[in-house]
């Protein structure tokens, strides 16, 4: 008959929250404090929701942040029953409050979770609890008087039942927090990378490298580690025999060179294997290249090895690299380690990243401030 068949969520109605005021609200840090003894600062509340097997959804619940509550034997920490979003909630220069493209972001929460059997929702309820809680945490932790500061919102779901059985968790709990993040973006000199070590993989065909899943990252963090006590700033995760570059630490990896024929190129490795996580930065990136780049940059998602990026750095046809992601938002990359050799990439007229690089992160970061009004800068 013509219809379109609606995907069938659980259902929950994000419009049904109860809110519950903290008594004991907390002291905004100071700019550029991130942690307090080595912890990260949370805003003043917190968005719960329950989930059962039985009775679905029960009605979120806005509330002071705090500890929870879990069993020893939560299917979570045995199973690694979770899943995890990260987006940013920006104070622009017009004073406004924004989220960007959170959409996305609920969307991905969305595939995470069916990836490990955790419970669906509609993800438009998880965006309306990210607007509830920025509208009670956000003027308050993103005030006015610091145009062009972020905090960072957490959404979380883990698998609660209290069940060591091998099985599909049947009690679950949402929760969204929003935190200091210490900028990461751009660390001084540019992003440093080297290339994974020949015996880890960080994703592989048939796996879950594509869902954010807690389960990708803490077995990330050895390689990490290495390459930070050899003077490195994050692990170029390589592919296969051949070497494809997938991913640079949590973010996207993009690489900006001439082909052999002249052309120039801005190349990121393609979702289709589904070894990398789809990044909002990186979607955003590329369809802003293909709409407003034009003809001068060819903007491409394919497969490629590091080899063909030595191949480029040796014949000179490097122009530019970076890393781009919600955490260091777009950081150009300055130096690849491979086998010994390093491959020291152009950082521009500044040393603060190559033209494209700085053009592609000045658009994205006048959406984000409400320079540019744009659909994807949603205001709370
Ligand atoms: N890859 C990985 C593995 C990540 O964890 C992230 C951060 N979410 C990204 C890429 C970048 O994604 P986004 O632009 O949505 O932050």
């Amino acid at each position: 008959n013509g219809h379109v068949a609606e995907p069938k969520y659980d259902e929950l109605d994000a419009t049904k929250i109860s809110y519950t005021f903290t008594k004991e609200p907390r002291d905004v840090p100071a700019p550029g404090v991130t942690s307090l003894n080595g912890s990260t600062i949370c805003t003043d509340h917190m968005i719960t929701v329950k989930w059962t097997a039985k009775s679905g959804w029960e009605t979120p619940e806005l509330r002071p942040y705090g500890p929870l509550t879990l069993m020893p034997t939560a299917s979570v920490l045995h199973y690694a029953t979770e899943c995890f979003e990260g987006l940013k909630a920006y104070r622009g220069f017009d004073g406004k409050l924004r989220l960007f493209r959170p959409d996305c972001n609920a969307k991905r929460f969305l595939m995470s979770s069916t990836r490990i059997s955790l419970p669906t929702f509609p993800p438009e309820s998880v965006e309306k609890l990210l607007l509830a809680l920025m509208a009670v945490d956000g003027p308050k932790w993103l005030s006015r008087e610091r145009p062009g500061s972020f905090i960072y919102l957490r959404p979380t779901l883990i698998g609660t039942h209290a069940q060591l059985g091998v099985q599909a968790p049947s009690e679950a709990l949402l929760y969204i927090i929003a935190s200091y993040m210490p900028v990461m973006d751009s660390p001084a000199g540019g992003m440093k990378l080297h290339t994974s070590p020949n015996d880890m993989v960080r994703a592989w065909v048939g796996g879950f490298g594509y869902a954010k899943v807690g389960a990708n990252y803490g077995p990330s963090l050895l390689a990490t580690q290495e390459a930070r006590d050899r003077g490195y700033g994050q692990i170029l995760w390589l592919y296969g025999s051949e070497g494809f570059c997938t991913e640079a630490g949590a973010s996207n990896f993009f690489v900006v060179w001439k082909t052999k024929e002249g052309k120039t190129q801005l190349i990121t490795a393609p979702l289709d294997d589904r070894l990398i996580l789809d990044g909002v930065t990186r979607r955003s990136i590329l369809q802003l290249a293909r709409e407003r780049l034009g003809d001068e940059v060819e903007v491409v998602e394919r497969k490629y090895t590091i080899e063909e990026v030595m191949e480029a750095n040796s014949e000179g046809r490097i122009l530019e690299s970076f890393a781009a992601g919600t955490a260091f938002f777009v950081t150009p990359v300055s130096l690849i380690h491979h086998r010994e050799q390093d491959v020291e990439i152009p950082m521009g007229k500044a040393g603060d990243g190559g033209a494209y690089t700085l053009k592609l992160k000045g658009w994205l970061r006048d959406i984000m401030y409400g320079n540019e009004d744009h659909p994807w800068g949603v205001v709370v």
